[in-house]
């Protein structure tokens, strides 16, 4: 199969993370998620995780030049030089233009916006459930009392998506994050698909949008907006 370089934009909450994980899973590629990153250096109290942690509870951002850094090491690991799947970067217009110069002579980036009404995003923000043990989400799983679904973990909300915070990171997410949909979205490689839907359904979407926005002589698939 040929390399594919993907992108998901999205605001918090509208399933970049499951999806990029079920397409990574799919391709054999793996799925890049910052958050994850910076959870795992939180975790293991590197002086990066130290730093992030703080900023991560208020919901507000790491500075652009730590995550252009991780980003950078990352995508020069071998295991992504047949392709990746980027899950919460880029978040900001220079983070973007970073990322397009770490891009510079590999294949074009695919740029895919899961788009999600924001009632909607609050509702599952509020509701998600994540393994304290393996760090997953709990997909479909809304009481904290039933052991996690991989590993049997502890399941818990994440401590930032309460209330107050998810209304931050939203508002973050307008001021800093949507603006990357008009950068994109004149690019020929750039798809949207709606995020509203049911996981399997925006799975297929997704898998359509990258399918088309890889090859536009296959013409525009249903659910997928240029
Ligand atoms: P996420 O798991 O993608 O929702 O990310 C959790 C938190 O990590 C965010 O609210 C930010 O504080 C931080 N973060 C993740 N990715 C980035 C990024 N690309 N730029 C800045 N901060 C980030």
């Amino acid at each position: 199969m040929s390399s594919l370089n993907l992108v998901i934009l999205g605001p918090p909450g509208a399933g970049k993370g499951t999806q990029a994980e079920r397409l990574a899973r799919a391709r054999g590629i793996p799925k890049i998620s910052t958050g994850d990153i910076l959870r795992e250096a939180v975790q293991a109290g590197t002086p990066i995780g130290l730093r992030a942690k703080a900023i991560m509870d208020r919901g507000e951002l790491v500075s652009d030049d730590v995550m252009i850094g991780i980003v950078k090491d990352r995508l020069d690991r071998p295991d992504a030089r047949p392709g990746f799947i980027l899950d919460g970067f880029p978040r900001t217009v220079a983070q973007a233009i970073a990322l397009d110069g770490i891009m510079a002579g590999r294949a074009p980036l695919i740029v895919v916006d899961i788009a999600v009404p924001e009632a909607e995003l609050v509702r599952r923000l509020g509701a998600r459930l994540i393994c304290e043990s393996c760090g997953k989400n709990a997909e479909g799983v809304s009481d904290p009392s039933v052991p996690c679904p991989r590993c049997g973990g502890r399941l818990t909300q994440r401590a930032d998506d309460n209330e107050t915070v998810v209304l931050e990171r939203l508002r973050v997410y307008h001021r800093n994050t949507a603006p990357l949909v008009e950068f994109y979205r004149t690019r020929p490689t750039f798809r949207s698909v709606d995020g509203a839907q049911a996981p399997d359904r925006v799975a297929a979407a997704l898998e359509a949008a990258v399918a088309e926005a890889g090859d536009p002589a296959a013409g525009q698939p249903e659910g997928v907006r240029r």
